[in-house]
């Protein structure tokens, strides 16, 4: 059965405009077996399919929007590892003009996106023209800000091949770093499409599932207690057995809660989007500390016990809550303790500087219960002090 999610939202401005051609396809000529989400966002659609061996519908269905010309981003190590289909991708299309990237931070500053916006303009695309994205998050953002550059916005296809990628897709927020300060610059913008091939996830090491894992159960915990629950029951202990979990739906039920999520506020406006930065804030001052040695994901996953733990001693999330989500975190396969020494009141300073963080006044995301967040402000600077140093091992 595909599901359907259709989200409609009211009114807002865009900082970027796109040339989104969004199809609204019949249910039946979706691939069997797969999962459908569409966003509907002003002046931008987005359609997400997420099933197994998309390859044949994913050119089919590119071919059926008759596009002007298409410019390829691919991920370096993911092409590398994938060249078989990388090379059937490009000739069923006929791509001509290829930007390869290394996943890597330094892909995405700005001042490394200058020559790829030079053979965007070399390639003379149109307002007609498409961007298409194979790889991971830092290829989806780099993919984002440029579609919404060039030409004054043009369309943008993106394939995610990784699970933290699909997981946690771009939807309505593509950010790039300036100077290696990271995500400082956001563009709101999206693909039209979103394939994601789930069978792609099963040429990865298990590693790189536990880091997209992070983001699964972060969506979990803001929004869904039936989610967490079957998150719990469904991830083994060292997540034994992974090839076999049912990705398709973890990837859609993840996917649904962070699209009602940005469809409300969609520009972050009202705190709502905020949720998504669970784990995210104390994650990135561990991210900051360790000079980029954890993962994001590893990083994110230290931030929600965290996180979970400050909720816990201001007296808002239950012991039992608590618990349940530093199993599954730890059944993940993820970190259970912040393994290098970290300075509190160096900490405070990054936290207070923190993009969702106020006049100075420490703010962060916390967890009333399993599957409900909300944003505290002025959070007591002792507290947060105490839980970092229980979490040094
Ligand atoms: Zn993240």
């Amino acid at each position: 059965m595909n599901a359907l999610v259709n989200l409609v939202i009211g009114k807002f401005g865009y900082n970027f405009t796109t040339n989104n051609k969004s199809l609204t396809f019949d249910p039946l000529s979706l691939p069997p077996e797969s999962e459908y989400i569409k966003v509907t966002l002003p002046g931008i659609n987005q359609e997400i399919v997420i099933g197994k061996n998309l390859h044949d519908w994913t050119v089919e269905t590119i071919q059926s929007r008759k596009y002007s010309s298409h410019f390829l981003i691919l991920d370096a190590t993911f092409s590398k590892l994938n060249s078989k289909f990388v090379n059937w991708f490009k000739n069923e299309l006929g791509i001509k003009h290829v930007v390869s990237l290394p996943p890597e931070e330094l892909s995405k500053d700005l001042e490394n996106l200058n020559s790829i916006l030079d053979q965007c303009l070399r390639a003379n695309l149109d307002k007609n023209s498409c961007i298409i994205a194979i790889g991971g998050g830092i290829t989806g953002d780099v993919a984002g800000f440029i579609s919404s550059e060039c030409v004054n916005g043009i369309d943008f296809i993106f394939i995610p091949t990784t699970l933290a990628s699909q997981a946690d897709t771009i939807i309505n927020k593509a950010t790039i770093s300036y100077k290696l300060l990271k995500n400082v610059l956001t563009g709101f913008n999206s693909p039209s499409l979103t394939v994601c091939d789930t069978q792609f996830l099963q040429t990865l090491p298990a590693k790189d599932m536990s880091f997209g894992l992070s983001e699964v159960i972060k969506h979990a915990l803001i929004g869904s207690p039936e989610f967490v629950k079957y998150l719990k029951s469904t991830i083994q202990p060292q997540l034994q057995n992974w090839e076999n979990y049912p990705w398709n739906d973890i990837v859609f039920k993840s996917l649904s809660i962070k699209a009602k999520l940005v469809a409300k506020d969609p520009h972050d406006l009202n705190g709502i989007h905020k949720g998504v930065s669970y784990g995210h804030t104390l994650g990135h001052v561990l991210e900051g500390i360790s000079q980029s040695k954890l993962r994001h994901g590893e990083t994110v996953a230290l931030g929600m016990r965290l996180s979970g733990q400050v909720s816990n001693l201001m007296g808002i999330l239950s012991k039992a809550d608590l618990e349940t989500q530093n199993e599954i975190i730890s059944n993940a396969g993820l970190p259970t303790q912040i393994p290098f020494p970290v300075n509190p009141a160096f900490a405070l300073n990054m936290l207070s500087r923190d993009h969702i963080s106020e006049a100075g006044e420490i703010t962060l995301v916390l967890l009333k219960s399993l599957g409900k967040f909300f944003v505290y402000k002025n959070i007591d600077p002792k507290i947060i002090t105490k839980v970092l140093k229980e979490n040094v091992t």
